[in-house]
């Protein structure tokens, strides 16, 4: 299947409404990560050789990125190598001014001629506000939905191999419509997966751990790399969050905290709560992951990661860095590179800023050689 969005017609204005054809990237992040994001895409459509610029405004929820060969860039930018993206999409119609008493017919007129999409997303922005819209999203999807099936755009059931069509409401007069490939985007709405806090989990962060296994592992990683009986580190453990993820997936785990464990988890009887300064610590053997939530400056916190993989002390890990208030894309930037040099071995290393993650993004690495089934997952 080829994931070239044809042209949408080039900036229609009748007396109603304004609609222009726009070629780019529509990313969702954090509220308040425009900058990042924007930074990130910018730098990297630069290394891959495009030219192209970011639209963007604080707090929005969103960075556009303008560029004329959108669909190369698309592919030069897989969504799982982006870092402060929640999602990817092939940006394709700006849709301002709209009348209320019929939105549809301009949104069907701004479509790609010949795409049927295998499923409609209706969305919104994850800000202040953007979150409003919600309810007319909904509203607005139920209304299109079967317009979009009278016109041929849309399949009668869901088909999960084609291409979605996104329809982003930033206000009740303005939508984004755009495309995403179900292989290289998110599969959540608005880029979110929905996870529920288990009644029994220690601490809100045990989410961010979930989090990060089901977003930077995909389901073959998860079975093969979390066995029962595997042996792990919790750097900066408690309350134990962490480690009582990793004991639910049968790994045995050595906490390493000055602060208390929850008795729950030490009831597992999988876990040996040390209290010790994480950043000396080590293994007396090889574990099979370590994982580390220790607040602390990013690039120690980088810095100690590599030496456990240059040392082997370690397979695989997730690690978090917490970041500055400034220069944030930069001091990514920095600690993965400080990082990826220092630990002087190939690696695979993802890096997201999580739906959980705050100020911060969390690090999955893994040896090079484990066969990556979407090929290229490392960083740029
Ligand atoms: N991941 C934990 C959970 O899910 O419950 C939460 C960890 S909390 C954000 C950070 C922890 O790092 C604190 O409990 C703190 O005591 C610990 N910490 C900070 N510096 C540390 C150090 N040098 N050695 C060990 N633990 C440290």
């Amino acid at each position: 299947t080829s994931n070239a969005m044809p042209h949408a017609p080039c900036c229609v204005r009748t007396a109603n409404w304004v609609g222009s054809a726009i070629d780019g990237l529509l990313c969702y992040c954090r509220a308040g990560f425009e900058p990042e994001l924007a930074g990130e895409l910018t730098e990297r459509a630069a290394m891959a050789g495009f030219a192209g610029y970011a639209r963007t405004e604080r707090d929005s929820g969103f960075v556009l990125f303008v560029c004329d060969e959108a669909d190369a860039l698309s592919r030069a930018l897989p969504w799982s190598t982006l870092i402060f993206a929640r999602q990817k999409l092939r940006v394709f119609a700006d849709l301002d001014m709209l009348d209320p008493r019929d939105r549809i017919s301009p949104m069907l007129a701004a479509l790609p001629q010949d795409i049927r999409f295998g499923e409609l997303v209706m969305e919104h922005p994850d800000s202040e506000h953007g979150k409003p819209m919600a309810g007319l999203a909904r509203s607005l999807g139920n209304a299109l939905r079967p317009a979009l099936r009278k016109a041929g755009a849309l399949t009668r059931e869901a088909n999960p191999r084609l291409q979605r069509l996104h329809v982003c409401v930033l206000d009740g007069n303005h939508v984004l419509l755009a495309g995403s490939e179900p292989e290289d985007s998110a599969p959540w709405p608005l880029g979110i997966p929905r996870l529920r806090m288990h009644a029994d989990a220690p601490s809100r962060s045990a989410l961010k751990l979930e989090e990060a296994l089901l977003v930077l592992l995909d389901a073959d990683e998860r079975k093969r790399l979390l066995r029962e009986g595997m042996r792990a580190a919790d750097l900066g453990a408690a309350p134990g969050g962490w480690t009582w993820v990793l004991t639910r997936h049968g790994l045995r785990v050595q906490s390493i905290d000055n602060g208390p464990l929850r008795q729950h988890v030490l009831d597992t009887g999988l876990v040996e709560h040390l209290r010790a300064d994480g950043f000396a610590w080590q293994p007396q053997q090889a574990l099979d992951w370590m994982v580390c939530d220790m607040v602390e400056q990013p690039r120690r916190v980088a810095e100690r990661m590599a030496s456990w993989l240059r040392e082997g002390w370690c397979r695989h890990a997730v690690f978090n860095l917490k970041l500055p208030m400034k220069k944030r894309w930069q001091e990514t930037r920095l600690c993965l590179d400080l990082f990826a040099q220092q630990a002087g071995r190939p690696l695979t290393i993802r890096a997201k800023q999580l739906y959980h993650d705050r100020e911060e993004i969390t690090v999955f690495v893994t040896p090079a050689s484990a066969p990556s089934p979407a090929g290229g997952r490392g960083l740029g």
